[in-house]
């Protein structure tokens, strides 16, 4: 079955999102007031959740920040509510996203479905259709940097290069259900873009990297920093032409770190499960918002906006793209610095910097003292998919030694907790590391870091304090 796409939808938002990018601010702004208009009068109309929330209210009249802030817990708890189209249902989509060989496949027919890696400590299921996909394609197509020029001009589809995808190439997660639905689009793509996963032990995908030599490599920064890592110790022959990374903070030395090690140009973008491509990198290195479809607030912990260059405790975002699951003020976790001066690049669409996912990579002692690296989203997508655990931390305490705690209480996390210590054993044992020792404990308040964000996965000496901050929201 081929995946969701409208060739037609796709020409006019390619068309539309060209136009966009050289549009001033105000005619940006005239756009997402129209947008979200329209979203507001979709939502009232189809989702019994949001009629509940605008009833009253006239959508082209609504300003945003009056409408409640809503988080993810609420929204999956009131799923058939809150979907615009009722044939779908929570319990179908669990299971489809439970079956590995159905990635990209659409679902009903006309949707194409990922679920969140559970970053903000609850899974999210997130359906969008054709028209949604349109706009994320023509963002992806129209907006990230093509460093290497003269090839793109040559080559505008990369069909020259060989592109790896690295990471969970067996879970339903956004990044891997778009590569796997593009190489089935295009059967021209599918010797040329492969997906690699990072579940394997290093030196297995050292290997299959070497093999596969890739011209562009695209995966998570603490990836790009492992397998840079391999390459300077000579343990690896990968020598991309691109970087691209995404999903999780960037910090300037990581970027530095991997382009020397390469010898090439790194293009960063920012993402979520709720809105595929939020921002991309400029040639001043300055990510900027795709506000004509996505509006982020930058708020306080107390839902409160944030003046410009000051950085938020979370971002609220509204998806003018998604009509099937809306998402208005949508509590997003991330931290956003909304930058006030223009850019250099010349775009009006406004440069943020963000502080998304940042967690560590843990080096264990292996077999025979051999230091061992485990990526942190290696272990969060172990414990998220095949233990069932989301709202998580695991410390290191020592070289073989690990905390593994959850504020959940009762017998259902005593069970979750058992099972994530027998699949993380399992699973470390496959990387190298046969000895580990897991500790575990029910109903410890999860520790954060000093921007008050939730760190998963914490290296020896990365201990941070013990109070969790709270958002305050408004409930409809
Ligand atoms: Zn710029």
């Amino acid at each position: 079955m081929l995946p969701v796409c409208d060739p037609w939808l796709t020409s006019l938002a390619a068309a539309d999102v060209a136009w966009a990018t050289h549009e001033r601010a105000d005619a940006l702004e005239r756009r997402r007031s129209q947008r979200l208009a329209a979203l507001l009068a979709a939502a009232a109309e189809a989702s019994p959740f949001y009629r509940r929330v605008l009833k009253g209210r006239n959508p082209a009249r609504t300003r945003l920040r009056d409408l409640p802030v809503v988080r993810k817990s609420e929204l999956m708890a009131r799923f058939s509510d809150w979907v615009t189209d009722p044939r779908i249902e929570l319990e179908a989509l669990r299971a489809f996203t439970a079956d590995p060989s159905r990635i990209a496949e659409p679902f009903l027919g006309r949707y194409v479905v990922w679920e969140s890696s559970g970053s903000s400590g609850e899974p999210g299921v997130f359906v969008q259709d054709a028209s949604a996909m349109a706009v994320y394609d023509a963002l992806e197509a129209l907006r990230r940097p093509r460093p290497q020029r003269l090839e793109r001009l040559l080559d505008p589809w990369y069909l020259s290069e060989t592109i790896a995808f690295v990471g969970a190439t067996q879970g339903h997660f956004a990044s891997t259900v778009s590569t796997e639905r593009l190489r089935r689009l295009n059967p021209l793509l599918t010797a040329h873009l492969r997906e690699v996963s990072f579940l394997q032990p290093t030196d297995q995908l050292v290997a299959e990297l070497d093999e596969l030599a890739p011209s562009v490599l695209s995966t998570y920064p603490s990836a790009a920093v492992l397998l840079a890592e391999e390459r300077l110790a000579g343990r690896s022959r990968l020598a991309p032409k691109e970087v691209w990374t995404g999903g999780e903070t960037l910090s300037p030395s990581m970027r530095r770190f991997v382009q020397a090690a390469f010898a090439c140009p790194l293009v960063d973008s920012y993402g979520a499960s709720e809105f595929l491509a939020l921002a991309f990198e400029c040639r001043c290195g300055r990510l900027h918002l795709n506000s004509d479809w996505a509006i982020l607030e930058s708020v306080d912990d107390k839902g409160r906006p944030m003046p410009p260059g000051e950085l938020g405790a979370t971002a609220l975002l509204t998806n003018l793209a998604n009509r099937v699951q809306p998402l208005i003020r949508y509590d997003l976790g991330d931290r956003v610095r909304m930058l006030p001066q223009p850019c250099e690049c010349g775009s009006h669409l406004p440069a943020i910097e963000v502080q998304g996912r940042c967690d560590d990579t843990l080096q264990l002692r292996g077999a025979a003292g051999r230091a061992v690296r485990v990526l942190p989203l290696a272990l969060s997508t172990v414990l998220e998919d095949d233990a069932g655990l989301f709202d998580f931390q695991l410390e290191q305490l020592g070289p073989c030694e690990l905390l593994l705690h959850t504020p959940m209480q009762g017998s259902a996390a005593e069970a979750a907790l058992s099972r994530a210590r027998s699949v993380l054993t399992d699973f470390l044992a496959r990387q190298g590391v046969p000895s580990a020792r897991i500790r575990c404990r029910c109903g410890e308040p999860n520790r954060v870091g000093p921007g008050g964000k939730v760190r998963r996965v914490l290296a020896s000496g990365r201990r941070p304090r013990r109070t969790e901050p709270a958002l305050e929201t408004s409930h409809a």
